[in-house]
């Protein structure tokens, strides 16, 4: 099948090449560098089918651009389909498919590597030792031993985070509104609501899905209800916290370490190399200028591990789709507000 690849880097060309050699797929590949969006969907014509990433925007424009042009599939090379309009694409005839799991260990190792990073300051210390300055001040840090992390939600990558921590011998309390068997299993962990979690962790994990619901679920006001100094990871979806109201929860000393892997409007600026232009995002430029904030460019999934498992389904879902057969890792509607991952 001939298939329009949008935001392609080198790596994802290599997986996917890769798997599409290994199964004997022989799909035909068109890759742009390019973001999909309305402005750019006509770069699809005649492609049967989009591959797509998280910061493409799938919106009912860019859908029927698509759709008038002979795309007939969206296969997404992501778990999340926060970034595509469902309505549409079904009343235009376009399918849409995702990598429903893939390694949950890419997450949850970088998101304890994120506290890990705050808490011991390593930042700091690898730039000062490359720069022959041996001191310690500033940099002292917290043992994880005995204390308490908050998980906010506990599907796959939750969970992975959870045992990880319980070999640091930390106490684990977790809110999902979906209670997972394998998380109380955890050591003494156990559920509690959102107030509870917020007031009595020294770090709070984000590992729910973004749905219209938990849009900014940390704002001014969850944060008012966190404990001083609490340690703060998004590994999962920007929009889960209103940015703004973290800026000031940092500058009140309410939020003490602010860890994120994603960012409300990245879409503008990760997995691009802006270091010769003027970022002109006020709110993101603030950020960076804390010292207790750590920013990473969308990467938390970026193993070869997962990459290997988003290539080898993403060829399986295209083929299947060729084939006529039934598509597993469809999104279908009824899905929409459940899981964007
Ligand atoms: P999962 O579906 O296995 O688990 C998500 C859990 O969140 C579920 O148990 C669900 O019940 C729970 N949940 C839903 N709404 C909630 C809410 N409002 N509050 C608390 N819990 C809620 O998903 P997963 O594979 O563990 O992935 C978790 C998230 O990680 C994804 O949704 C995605 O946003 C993010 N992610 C990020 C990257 C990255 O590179 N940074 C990569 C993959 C996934």
């Amino acid at each position: 099948m001939k298939v329009a690849v949008f935001s392609t880097e080198k790596y994802d060309r290599e997986f996917l090449e890769a798997a599409n050699t290994a199964t004997n797929a022989n799909h035909e590949f068109i890759f742009h560098e390019a973001r999909l969006e309305a402005k750019t969907a006509t770069l699809a014509a005649e492609c049967s089918a989009v591959c797509v990433f998280v910061n493409d925007d799938l919106g009912a424009e860019t859908l029927k651009i698509l759709a008038e042009h002979g795309t007939r599939l969206v296969a997404l090379r992501s778990t999340g389909f926060n970034n595509v309009d469902l309505e549409t694409a079904t009343e235009v005839g376009i399918k849409v498919v995702r990598v429903s799991v893939y390694s949950p260990y890419s997450v949850a190792e970088f998101a304890i590597g994120m506290m890990m990073m705050l808490n011991r300051k390593l930042y700091k210390a690898y730039n000062r030792v490359r720069d022959d300055n041996f001191s310690l001040n500033g940099l002292l840090g917290f043992d994880l031993h005995s204390r308490t992390v908050g998980i906010v939600g506990t599907g796959k990558i939750g969970v992975i985070v959870g045992q990880i921590l319980h070999g640091f011998g930390c106490h684990l309390v977790g809110y999902d509104p979906y209670p997972n068997p394998k998380f109380a299993e955890i050591g003494d962990a156990r559920y509690v609501d959102l107030s509870e979690l917020l007031g009595s962790s020294d770090i709070i994990s984000l590992h729910c899905p973004l749905t219209p619901e938990n849009h900014h679920l940390i704002n001014a006001k969850t944060i008012a209800q966190m404990k001083p100094g609490v340690m703060l990871i998004n590994t999962s979806r920007g929009q889960l916290i209103d940015t703004k109201s973290a800026i000031e929860g940092i500058k009140s000393g309410i939020i003490g370490y602010f860890g994120i892997d994603v960012y409300e409007q990245e879409e503008n600026i990760f997995f691009k190399d802006l270091s010769d232009t003027i970022i002109q995002d006020d709110t993101f430029q603030l950020l960076q200028s804390f010292p207790n904030v750590l920013i990473t460019s969308h990467q938390a999934f970026f193993t070869r591990e997962a990459m290997n498992d988003i290539a080898t389904t993403t060829i399986s879902n295209i083929t299947d789709f060729e084939a006529g057969n039934s598509l597993k890792n469809e999104v279908k509607l009824p899905e929409k507000v459940t899981v964007n991952a």
